[in-house]
């Protein structure tokens, strides 16, 4: 990774697309794996970041001689499509140096795919779009992991023609929301016209020529963004309770070097709070942050890298805020200076949570991060749902939430619930749940929560 005297880092790459699209089904195959069979209703629910190393990219794309390629590696996130987690799309596109489209080829371009667009154009976000399923076509011939030049190749006259129709037909919609698009081996003007990657995250036709494109134009239109430097830049991106580990955070480190030990500051709903790094972990490469499993520890680990950071006092970080680290001489004046602006991220995020759609008589909801909140929040109030919300919260639930949600004893008693999503119930919160007569509701995906509240409502009215 070493180009002059500079040395590069690996580019970060979200993913974005409508539901549906094939977003997950694609990192699944290119890391061969299988999250979204075991995803919570098929949605990705947390943002969680993948890393791909370079000899794994040239081992599958057998990149053509003279191909030189800069980067050492790849680092993605994924991002949930579900409509309800736009917030947390803007989190992941606001740390990324590129990002993939895709489009369902049947389909063309629909909603998300739309405001996609419309995002990365205001985040000025260079980007590729996979024009997935082609193996949806009529009378497709699988050809797995092949490059989609050959694959095509290989089709009968009828495919290469509905094959060109389709493709037209997404060029002629990209170019009404304003970009110039053509496919990624006619394209001789990358620097203005963007790609266009047909695949099949199915068989793997056309993912070893992503991955390649990935690197290759990354590294031809942002030397400068992806040049390694030494100062930390680092966004939170979940807060974790670990049965062994204790509170952990999910960072993606963007730039710089970060070592067991260092000082760090992070910014907490109780205020900036400055603790020391007690081991950094990563999962093994291909694996993703979030799919538990075996950890690797580290020393030191440098950027782009997403980790795993294991340190006290973290049970109240705020998600989507940066991480600095305190340099030992630095005075803490000045690294508070510097975390005013992040102040003003948790300004916001608070101000956020306020801004939700509440009212008087309702359940209380609680969940870990402030994307998952929104979204259960929003699903909640929706037609079809229809239960009505008093309050929230973020991170663990403690005795004053179950406070504020026994409130409704005396009002509605069956809205006296708490609604909890991937958060830990303090002891102490718990014994005066079950005293006060307050129903704590736990599940993994927001419509078994929905259905457990149900059932619980039911149960309470017979
Ligand atoms: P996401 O919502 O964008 O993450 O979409 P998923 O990855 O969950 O895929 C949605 C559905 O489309 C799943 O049933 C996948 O198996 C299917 N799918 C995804 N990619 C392909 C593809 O290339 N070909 C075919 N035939 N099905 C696909
Ligand atoms: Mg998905």
């Amino acid at each position: 990774a070493i180009e002059g005297d500079r040395v590069l880092r690996e580019p970060i790459c979200c993913i974005l697309g409508h539901v549906d699209a094939g977003k997950t089904k694609l990192l699944d195959c290119i890391r061969h794996t299988n999250v979204q069979k075991g995803e919570a209703g098929g949605i990705t629910q947390q943002i969680a970041a993948t890393y791909i190393p370079v000899d794994y990219i040239k081992e599958r794309a057998k990149p053509c001689e003279g191909v030189i390629i800069k980067v050492p590696g790849l680092l993605v996130i994924d991002t949930p499509g579900h409509e309800s987690f736009s917030n947390m799309r803007s989190r992941g596109m606001s740390l990324c140096d590129v990002a993939v489209v895709v489009v369902d080829i049947m389909h063309g371009l629909e909603k998300q795919t739309v405001e996609s667009l419309a995002l990365l154009k205001d985040h000025n976000v260079r980007f590729i779009v996979v024009l997935n399923k082609v193996d949806r076509l009529c009378g497709w011939k699988h050809c797995p992991d092949a490059p989609i030049k050959k694959a095509l190749e290989n089709q009968s006259g009828n495919v290469k023609r509905e094959f060109e129709w389709r493709l037209s037909k997404v060029v002629t919609q990209l170019k009404e929301n304003g970009f110039n698009t053509a496919l990624y081996y006619d394209n001789h003007k990358f620097q203005k016209v963007f790609d266009i990657v047909p695949t099949s995250a199915l068989s793997g036709e056309g993912i070893p020529d992503l991955l390649l494109m990935l690197l290759l134009r990354s590294q031809a239109t942002m030397m400068e963004k992806l040049t390694f430097v030494n100062s930390v830049e680092c966004t939170v991106l979940e807060v974790n309770d670990d049965k062994d580990l204790g509170t952990t955070i999910d960072v993606v480190l963007i730039n710089g070097l970060l070592h067991k030990g260092d000082q760090v500051n992070v910014c907490t709903k109780q205020g900036p709070v400055v603790t020391t790094i007690q081991d950094l972990l990563t999962p093994h490469p291909l694996k993703e942050l979030r799919v538990k499993g075996i950890y690797k520890h580290h020393k030191e680990l440098k950027a782009a890298q997403g980790v795993k950071i294991v340190a006290r006092g973290l049970k109240y970080a705020i998600p989507g805020t940066s991480l600095i680290v305190v340099k030992p001489g630095d005075d803490l004046g000045q690294s508070e200076a510097k975390r005013q602006m992040n102040e003003n991220e948790e300004g916001n995020v608070i101000q956020e949570i306020s801004s939700l759609k509440t009212c008087k008589e309702g359940v209380y909801v609680q969940a870990s991060t402030f994307g998952i909140l929104e979204a259960i929040i929003e699903h909640l109030n929706s037609p079809g749902v229809n239960v009505p919300v008093s309050g929230c919260n973020l991170g663990p639930i403690e005795k004053k939430d179950v406070m504020k949600a026994s409130a409704m004893l005396k009002r509605k008693e069956e809205y006296a619930a708490i609604l909890a999503f991937n958060v830990r119930v303090m002891p102490e919160a718990a014994v005066l749940a079950s005293e006060s007569g307050v129903k704590i509701v736990t599940a993994d995906t927001v419509y078994k929560l929905v259905d457990s509240f149900n059932e619980h409502i039911k149960r309470s009215k017979e």
